[in-house]
């Protein structure tokens, strides 16, 4: 089918929830892929940040399938080698000596940790102290409870009552957390790099400051690494670049290296808050995707690799800089997380130029034209994507 083939019959029977960019993907190799017409593009955007391994991976593909032929899901009723794994592994790489929860996606392993912050509360002070502060332009995840843990308004719209329960800081603004903080605060949850807010690093003081606070105050610091983690920043987690000892870190997007996987890692501090009947999910940690996480572990959590991450970073970030472009205002970001600076409410026309050029990129915020390319982009896939953005800026 062609593209409008394509098209008609999508707007004839999927709901009409995502304004999509005019072209319909059919595979990829690597960092690059192929629309239905056989047109190519660079993809800095490997889903949303989620293809961290590329297309085609024969680790991902060799590890599903062996699976496959094994068992791909059973229940959460029975124990499996691949879950337990995983689990392991993200226990050992993060020095938290903790315990993880297997959740679906972003939103979920973010509503796990609400409620496991929740419940730290209660079991050890009672009713009443339920309240989570949040950052003005975070976001958290689709669900009624994690729009609502979301910092900002347009998000808290039709789908009233929300979830009560939530109040915003200013990002970077000390003081401001310090007011939102009350003795009904159980949590507070942030995104080191504020990621659809606009590709936003918080400062490293401000981070140190809050993990103060929430000792003082026996607080859970809750860090969203559902885009940040996985490698993308250069380190397997970004915390672990801010020097911060977090209670719970969420995570889904690159995890499972293509395959819907979100996990709750909960520290030391609140590893056994969660028992049984408190917290369960159908699908979390099946054999067939916890098979894949594995693979991105094993490839993702190797030193050598996240140096190589820093390094394209570097690379792709000097590369546009060194465009010149009187339209680019900078770049942001940390590792293969980068936001391309340009005029307000001109990011869109940017990113809809580039993908008709070849390059599949996407936009955050304001005014930030998004780049998450996958982890093992190739030199050449990047200079390939700098001659065409050479062409847009
Ligand atoms: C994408 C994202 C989510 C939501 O993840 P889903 O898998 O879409 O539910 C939550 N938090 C952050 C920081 C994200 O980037």
């Amino acid at each position: 089918m062609t593209y409008q083939e394509l098209k008609a019959e999508e707007n004839k029977y999927v709901m009409n929830t995502y304004g999509r960019f005019p072209i319909a993907l059919d595979h990829g190799e690597g960092a690059t892929v192929w629309d239905v017409e056989g047109k190519k593009y660079i993809d800095l955007a490997s889903g949303i940040g989620v293809n961290c391994m590329g297309y085609n991976n024969p680790k991902i593909i060799d590890a599903i399938t062996e699976q496959a032929h094994k068992l791909m899901h059973v229940s959460n009723l029975f124990t499996t080698a691949p879950m337990v794994q995983v689990a392991k592994k993200l226990v050992e790489k993060t020095h938290l000596n903790g315990k993880v929860f297997f959740a679906n996606s972003g939103a979920e392993a973010n509503e796990g940790a609400i409620k496991l912050a929740r419940k730290y509360s209660y079991d050890k002070y009672g009713e009443g102290r339920y309240k989570i502060v949040t950052l003005i332009n975070s976001f958290h995840g689709r669900t009624v409870t994690t729009l609502k843990a979301t910092g900002q308004d347009r998000f808290h719209n039709y789908f009233f009552p929300f979830t009560e329960g939530f109040d915003y800081a200013v990002a970077n603004d000390f003081d401001s957390v310090r007011k939102k903080v009350d003795d009904m605060t159980c949590a507070v949850m942030m995104e080191l790099i504020q990621g659809e807010g606009g590709v936003l690093p918080l400062d490293a003081d401000f981070v140190k400051q809050f993990e103060a606070l929430c000792r003082e105050k026996d607080l859970l610091l809750i860090i969203d690494e559902v885009q940040t983690g996985i490698g993308r920043t250069g380190s397997l987690f970004c915390f672990q670049q801010y020097g911060i000892r977090p209670d719970v870190v969420t995570m889904a997007k690159g995890l499972g290296g293509g395959m819907p996987i979100g996990a709750v890692l909960a520290a030391e501090s609140c590893s056994n808050v969660l028992t049984p009947g408190t917290h369960a999910t159908t699908f979390g940690g099946t054999p067939i995707v916890c098979a894949a996480a594995n693979a991105v572990l094993d490839t993702v959590g190797d030193g050598q690799f996240l140096a190589q991450v820093r390094e394209k970073g570097e690379y792709l970030k000097n590369g546009i800089l060194s465009l010149g472009s009187p339209d680019i205002h900078g770049v942001r970001g940390m590792g293969l997380m980068l936001g391309i600076i340009v005029d307000e409410g001109k990011h869109a026309a940017f990113a809809n130029k580039l993908i008709e050029k070849g390059v599949l990129a996407i936009t955050a915020g304001k005014n930030a034209v998004r780049l998450l390319p996958p982890l093992t982009i190739s030199k050449e896939e990047m200079d390939e994507a700098l001659h065409i953005m050479k062409e847009v800026f």
